[in-house]
């Protein structure tokens, strides 16, 4: 189908800015959230709604795909299983913590085979440079290589992966995403499952940070909040070896 995406969208930041991007373009867009046996649901939540928000500007496809089943073979990740949550900037040993072995390849897997069956021929995904990042997965020869796989193994349905900010620091996504008008008060980035976010994960701090370079406050956050993460971001910063 002509201007039509498959989308991985995770709830977060990237994902969000990516699916308006695609809509500011005059992609149909079929978002693809999944369930992979997080610890928490936070994340699908958010999807709903940043995927319903969405449609005001433009066609959207939403569909869970519950994977959960496959938690109890990936469980040591600690996105997923008993492991804490590393509360600092991410280093390449905390990082390698929070890796669902092979999460990508999975869900981009599926996508594509979803892309084929409804006869669409690109895949987008959201993954981006970090300073922090150590995510293999996420790195463009990653992206090149299961290009051509994917290419190779439906050579007469093609299907490309297209992973636009994968040169992208995650503060220059967000400034593209202010443009764009994205809701970031309907994304959610914290790895721990509570009713807010605990503004010292990694993926927190990694949030507060891209704000904070667009000279912006997350308006996910209360005021309160807000000032708070700026105070925690600060002092990890000072003490942060990176
Ligand atoms: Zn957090």
């Amino acid at each position: 189908m002509e201007n039509s995406a498959v989308l991985i969208l995770s709830g977060g930041i990237d994902s969000s800015t990516l699916l308006f991007l695609l809509l500011d373009r005059e992609y149909e867009v079929h978002a693809l959230t999944f369930h992979y046996g997080q610890r928490h649901s936070k994340e699908v939540e958010h999807s709903i709604m940043v995927a319903e928000s969405a449609r005001g500007r433009g066609k959207v496809f939403h569909k869970i795909i519950d994977i959960s089943s496959i938690r109890e073979l990936i469980m040591k990740g600690s996105l997923t299983g008993e492991d804490e949550v590393p509360k600092a900037f991410y280093t390449e040993e905390t990082q390698k913590r929070t890796i669902v072995p092979n999460r990508n390849m999975i869900m981009l897997s599926i996508a594509a085979g979803y892309a084929v069956s409804e006869g669409i021929r690109e895949v987008y995904y959201a993954a981006h440079r970090s300073d922090y990042s150590i995510y293999p997965d996420c790195r463009k020869e990653f992206v090149k290589a299961l290009d051509l796989a994917l290419y190779l193994g439906n050579l007469w349905t093609p299907v490309e992966v297209r992973a636009p900010f994968v040169e992208m620091e995650k503060s220059e996504i967000v400034a593209l995403g202010l443009k764009l008008g994205v809701p970031y008060e309907l994304t959610w980035s914290c790895y721990e499952g509570k009713d807010r976010p605990c503004l010292s994960c990694g993926t927190c701090l990694e949030r507060t940070e891209a704000f904070l370079k667009n000279s912006s406050k997350d308006p996910l956050l209360s005021e309160g909040e807000w000032e708070r993460a700026v105070e925690i971001y600060e002092k990890m910063k000072a003490e942060s070896p990176v």
